[in-house]
């Protein structure tokens, strides 16, 4: 260990959850359903899988290291060339190929309180310092989400890069485009401004920024982008950049030559064309978290007001033991200590039955 990185010694492991199956075995339960890692409740679109299923047969051949046919209809779709993309495996190996390419010891880069837990891991693993910005207050209309102003007074000469998530996770928060473009018009040339969209086709508050209309105007913008959420394709591991060219240039020189594998490329392609899916997705999550929202007005209980597809909760007290409990119920969600908010649970909205057994188990657990 002591002959690892100061900054990786530093970091808190990542805890994903356990498999499920382990845990039903673990607890003694069945059919528990998981609500915890902000995946889409629908499953991936069915075009998705008829694709998946054709490409099966090519995979003894390394994929296309260039994803030609997706970064030309990304290309497409997003008003680019194609050369303006970045594929990852995740938008996360994205996060990862911009600490790879922009920093490195004596240089950092800043990012809000609360914020997604990847960004201090690519940070501080290739030995730059994370700066982590103080959040809004509890009390604040956005309770908990990022100060862009907090943000900006936290950069100077040494500062590579910023990660701004819009929406966040866990605090479901967003920022409006005034507030985004009043910011990249703060951030010197000489820092990139990573805008991570993971949860941009959920949102539905009116001001919410598309922040890739603004990448001619800032050579220094990166939207991060990804399948696993809206498109249910989360296992399969993609998620893409867009950029001006000479960022995605940047980005593809560190990546592995095949980093997304063909299968992810062909259902990506897939899932980007079924607008039916993507409709449905974000109906079925507008309802379920005005389910979830009107549930804890209900029962007294505080949340962060969410536009992502997830709610972090306030359980009025350590959310371990609550999330514990509720894991014995046969619902799997996740407590949220480790970003700082030790008395909140983060639920992903699920169909309306998952949510009414969320709820139901939670009300068992908060009463006994
Ligand atoms: N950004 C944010 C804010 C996220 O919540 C997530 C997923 N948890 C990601 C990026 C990365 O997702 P993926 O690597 O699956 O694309």
């Amino acid at each position: 260990r002591a002959l690892a990185l100061a900054g990786v010694r530093d970091l808190t492991p990542y805890q994903p959850g356990k498999p499920i199956e382990e845990l039903e075995r673990e607890l003694g339960i069945r059919e528990s359903i998981k609500l915890a890692s902000n995946e889409n409740p629908l499953g991936p679109s069915p075009h998705a899988l008829e694709a998946l299923r054709g490409h099966l047969g090519g995979i003894s051949l390394y994929p296309d290291g260039n994803g030609f046919a997706l970064k030309r209809r990304l290309g497409e779709l997003l008003d680019v060339d194609p050369a303006c993309i970045t594929l990852g495996n995740g938008s996360n190996e994205i996060l990862e190929l911009v600490a790879r390419a922009y920093l490195e010891p004596g240089r950092n880069a800043v990012f809000s309180a609360h914020a997604f837990a990847v960004y201090p891991i690519v940070v501080q693993a290739v030995g730059a310092d994370a700066r982590v910005a103080p959040a809004n207050p509890a009390d604040h209309a956005m309770p908990y989400g990022h100060d862009l102003d907090a943000m900006a007074s936290r950069i100077d000469a040494d500062t590579r890069v910023v990660f701004v998530a819009n929406p966040n996770n866990p605090t479901g928060t967003w920022l409006d485009e005034a507030a985004v473009h009043g910011f990249l018009k703060r951030v010197p040339d000489e820092t990139l401004v990573v805008m991570d969209e993971a949860y941009f086709e959920y949102v539905q508050a009116d001001g919410y920024p598309d922040a890739t209309r603004w990448l001619k105007a800032f050579p220094n913008l990166l939207v991060t982008r990804t399948f696993s959420k809206i498109h249910g394709l989360a296992g399969l591991r993609i998620g893409y950049g867009v950029s001006g060219e000479a960022v995605a240039d940047i980005l593809n020189r560190v990546r592995q030559p095949f980093n997304t594998n063909s299968l992810a490329q062909a259902g990506a392609l897939a899932a980007l064309d079924d607008g039916d899916h993507v409709t449905e997705s974000v109906r079925i999550n507008t309802l379920g978290l005005a389910q979830l929202t009107a549930a804890c007005r209900e029962r007294g209980l505080g949340y962060i007001p969410s536009v992502g597809n997830f709610l972090s909760i306030d359980v009025g007290r350590e959310a371990g033991p609550v999330y514990q409990a509720l894991l014995r119920e046969g619902v799997i969600v996740r407590p949220v200590g480790g970003y700082g908010l030790p008395n909140h649970l983060r639920v992903t909205v699920g169909r309306e039955q998952e949510n009414r057994r969320f709820i139901d188990a939670l009300d068992r657990v908060l009463r006994g």
